[in-house]
């Protein structure tokens, strides 16, 4: 199991510098959204540059920013659709009735929530929870193939069909992409139902379950 030293935070990272003169590292330029995240070179840049961020329209809605939290070094990498009310008032992401779901899950993977890191597709909380719009998901998704640039973590789980189909660039719907290790920035990503859907549809943790132990076999995880 992995230590608890690396574990961040999400709210500790330090402020950074401009990247170059022109442009703040993780800017997008207009209509031909050029994405500065080459320009990052540390997970705090990343995270600084999201301070205050204004580059869609949730920020007129939220509270708080939520990063992500967790182990620096994970194996495991968890990544929602976005923070719902109870996210958006603590700045942690997955606090609310599907976290604990969530936590539950990892825990009955044997390891511990702060051992893996947890993020979302949007860092801000869309409103009434609706799903993010495709132009916010756009805006965000560099940050969050940034942050599991840094994390290089060995599986990154993608929790329901937003998650996976940003990351996969994708149209393919979640029934399609589970069940297969999917190649992705140098690591693996394996899919699976997100805990709101699991609450909805208690009969899927079975399912879901399968595809967490799918997840550790492929990585050769013992509990
Ligand atoms: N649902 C998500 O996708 N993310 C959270 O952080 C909370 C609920």
């Amino acid at each position: 199991m992995r230590s608890l030293k690396g574990y961040l935070p999400a709210q500790s990272f330090a402020m950074v510098k401009k990247k170059s003169k022109n442009l703040k590292a993780g800017t997008t330029t207009g209509a031909s959204k050029v994405k500065e995240v080459s320009a990052f070179s540390t997970l705090s840049e990343v995270h600084a540059s999201l301070k205050d961020c204004k580059r869609c329209k949730l920020c007129k809605g939220r509270t708080q920013i939520v990063l992500g939290e967790g182990s620096l070094k994970p194996a495991f990498m968890f990544v929602g659709e976005a923070p719902g009310a109870k996210e958006d008032e603590s700045g942690r992401p997955f606090v609310g009735r599907s976290g604990q779901l969530l936590t539950k899950m990892i825990e009955a993977m044997g390891v511990k929530r702060e051992d893996v890191f947890i993020a979302n597709v949007v860092k801000c909380r869309p409103p009434e929870n609706r799903a993010p719009r495709p132009a916010e998901v756009d805006e965000c998704r560099p940050f969050l193939e940034a942050q599991i640039k840094f994390l290089k973590p060995k599986v990154v789980i993608a929790l329901g069909a937003t998650a996976a189909k940003t990351l996969l660039h994708t149209k393919e719907a979640i029934g399609e992409l589970r069940g297969k290790v999917h190649p992705y920035q140098g690591t693996k990503l394996v899919a699976t139902f997100h805990p709101a859907y699991l609450l909805r549809n208690p009969p899927a943790k079975k399912d879901c379950w399968e595809d967490l132990q799918f997840a550790m076999k492929e990585i050769g995880w013992k509990k």
